[in-house]
């Protein structure tokens, strides 16, 4: 690729280092291709959209970000289709997103041409990170955090947009042991849940290592007011098949608004399901479990795409739900969305972007 066909300029790597990635042994997050997106705003406009190395910043103890915590980001992936073409899955949507958590945040919303163009050119420079194999793909990271060198709680006047990648390897985990939380609270109403801010993450460290070391994998965030209600798993949305009906929380100032979510209820109205988005008790999961209604249950993300959850536990009790096999909703969906997002089947609602 030269410089002049892009739009963004780029100043390109002279080496690859993709020749040091191992593409049968990928560790998650810690590999990053050859190239990032970087935009800086600045004087009320974002200005300045440039390609460069993947490299370390300079930056100033006081950089407002690292103190008052406006930062806040995205994921998604780059898949490869059977030609070998790069796929993106549901772009727009992370950039929408992206600005509602800005918005949140009080930082400046970005333009959409920045964030599309700068993908699409990061993309076709990187493309040969897009792991082939099957079930891998390229994680994208953009994101954005205050610049201004300032110490004083205030919204900063200068900030920084960036997108990097990384090879990711096929998510093999295991069914999820889960917990109810019935203590820590990772939203409450009216707060900043719903967005993808940095702060958000940092505070469900703790609870989740406390559950942990009790030996669950993660824990299922109950609604801040009376922990009655369930929310979240860990930093996936979760979902419930009762009695035949795909059951989920619904998106609010709490809950973060997934696309995989949003993926996930779109086909399984497609293929004919009952799908209620409405409040779920604790109370009504651990009587559809004893009553035997308790079918599936799973989080949904970037990630895993569909993460299954063998057992739940609340009040000293595991409830242990049906094998994995037996789940036919989530197995049916997680199939289709796989194969739409590697190209392998229509894309009816135009999720797929051909890089
Ligand atoms: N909830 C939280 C808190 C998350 O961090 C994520 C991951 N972005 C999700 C849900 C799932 O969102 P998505 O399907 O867009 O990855």
């Amino acid at each position: 690729m030269s410089i002049d066909m892009l739009t963004i300029p780029a100043q390109c790597v002279t080496q690859s280092r993709i020749e040091e990635l191992d593409y049968n042994n990928i560790e998650f997050g810690k590999i990053f291709s050859d190239h990032m997106l970087v935009a800086d705003y600045k004087d009320g406009a974002w200005q300045n959209p440039q390609i460069l190395p993947y490299g370390p910043m300079d930056l100033s103890p006081a950089t407002s970000a690292l103190h008052y915590g406006q930062a806040i980001f995205e994921g998604m992936k780059a898949y490869r289709d059977a030609n070998g073409d790069v796929l993106l899955f549901r772009p727009l949507d992370n950039f929408n997103r992206l600005n509602l958590s800005a918005e949140r945040m009080c930082m400046p919303a970005l333009p959409e041409d920045i964030f599309m163009q700068g993908l699409e050119q990061l993309l076709k420079l990187d493309a040969a990170w897009v792991p082939p194999t099957a079930g891998c793909a390229l994680y994208l990271r953009p994101f954005m955090f205050a610049t201004d060198n300032f110490i004083g709680v205030r919204p900063s006047d200068t900030y920084r947009f960036i997108i990097f990648s990384c090879p990711v390897g096929a998510y093999y985990g295991q069914p999820l042991k889960v917990a109810i939380e019935p203590n820590y609270v990772r939203s409450a109403e009216g707060g900043a849940g719903f967005a993808k801010a940095a702060g958000n993450y940092g505070a469900a460290l703790l609870p989740a290592r406390k559950m942990q070391e009790k030996g669950y994998h993660q824990l299922i965030w109950t609604d801040a007011k009376e922990h009655k209600y369930i929310e979240e798993s860990g930093t996936m949305n979760v979902m419930f098949v009762m009695d035949g009906k795909l059951v989920t929380p619904p998106v609010s100032t709490t809950i973060l608004k997934g696309i995989t979510r949003n993926s996930v209820l779109t086909l399984a109205r497609d293929f004919g399901y009952t799908v209620e988005e409405r409040k779920v008790s604790v109370d009504e999961i651990v009587a559809a479990h004893k009553a035997g209604k308790l079918q599936e249950a799973f989080g949904t993300g970037t990630a895993a795409t569909i993460a299954q959850i063998a057992t739940i536990h609340y009040n000293g009790e595991d409830m242990d739900l049906p094998a994995i096999e037996e789940r036919e909703i989530s197995n049916r969906i997680s199939a289709e969305l796989d194969k739409i997002k590697t190209g392998q089947s229509p894309d009816p609602h135009n999720w797929v972007q051909r890089i």
